[in-house]
C-alpha cells in the first residue's frame, strides 16, 4: 500500500505542478511519520523516502536513533523551550517557530553545537483561536527580532490551513502565506529568507502547491489513517 499511496501523491504533486507552470523540482514533501511505528519508516525509506515530519520531540529522537543517518528529519509540531535541547543537532528543519522566546532557545542551542539552525515561522493565517502560530499581524516585528540571533536563519514561513472538506476553501489562507512572504522578501532583510513555504497536507497539498507552497506535508496520503489509540 505505501508503494502505491506514494506513486499517487507523486502524480498528484506533479500534476499540480503542472497544473500550475511550476517546476516539479521546486516542490518537495516531507513523509509525516507521527504515530507509525519505526517498520513502516523503515519500509518507506527502503521505497526512498529520505525526509520524514514528527511533531513530538521524543518520538522524533526515538526514530532519529533507530534509522538511517542519511534522513532529513523535521520537526514540524508546537516545540517547547525546554524540549529544544534534544533535538536541535537531528533535524534540519524546524517548521514551528512561533515566539520569540522559542526562536531565542533555539538560538542558544544552537550555539552550543556550532551549527546554524534552520527555521519557519508558524503563522496562524486563519487566526483560529486553537492553533499555534503569530498572527500575520504580528509576522514582520517577529521577523525582525528573529534576525537578529547569529545561529538562526529563518528560511521562510509555514501555516496549518484549517481542516476543511473541499480544498478550495483553503485556497486564499495559501494565498495569503505566499503574500506575506513575498513582502517580507520585499524588506530584504539580513539572515532571512522566506523561499520556502510549508503549506498543505494530505486534503489539500494540490491546492497548497498551485499557490506557491515549496513543502507539502503528507501525513495520511502516504500512511494511511493514523491510530492514536495505540500510541
Ligand atoms: C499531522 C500533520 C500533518 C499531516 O497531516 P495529514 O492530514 O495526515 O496529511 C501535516 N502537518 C502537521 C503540522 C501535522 O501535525
Amino acid at each position: 500500500m505505501l508503494k502505491e499511496n506514494l506513486q499517487k501523491v507523486e502524480a498528484k504533486i506533479t500534476a499540480s505542478c503542472e497544473r500550475s507552470g511550476r517546476r516539479r523540482e521546486d516542490v518537495t514533501f516531507i513523509a509525516v511519520s507521527k504515530t507509525k511505528p519505526i517498520e513502516t519508516l523503515r519500509e518507506a525509506y527502503d521505497l526512498g523516502v529520505r525526509t520524514f515530519g514528527e511533531n513530538k520531540v521524543q518520538e522524533l529522537v526515538d526514530k532519529y536513533e533507530a534509522l538511517p543517518k542519511d534522513i532529513s528529519w523535521h520537526m514540524i509540531g508546537h516545540l517547547q523551550r525546554n524540549k529544544v535541547k534534544y533535538i536541535i543537532d537531528k533535524v534540519d528543519l524546524i517548521h514551528s517557530v512561533d515566539s520569540i522566546k522559542l526562536a531565542e532557545t533555539i538560538d542558544k542551542e544552537a550555539k552550543k553545537h556550532n551549527l546554524t539552525a534552520n527555521i519557519l515561522i508558524e503563522v496562524n493565517v486563519a487566526k483560529e483561536p486553537t492553533k499555534f502560530g503569530v498572527l500575520p499581524d504580528d509576522l514582520d516585528a517577529m521577523i525582525d527580532e528573529i534576525s537578529r540571533f547569529s545561529n538562526i536563519r529563518v528560511l521562510g514561513l509555514m501555516t496549518i490551513a484549517p481542516f476543511v472538506k473541499n480544498a478550495e476553501e483553503n485556497r486564499a489562507i495559501f494565498a495569503r502565506l505566499r503574500k506575506l512572504s513575498v513582502d517580507i522578501a520585499d524588506k530584504n532583510i539580513d539572515n532571512v529568507n522566506v523561499g520556502v513555504l510549508s503549506m498543505g497536507m494530505t486534503n489539500d497539498y494540490e491546492t497548497a502547491i498551485e499557490e506557491g507552497a515549496t513543502i507539502v506535508r503528507i501525513g495520511t496520503g502516504i500512511f494511511g489513517e493514523r491510530d492514536y489509540l495505540h500510541v
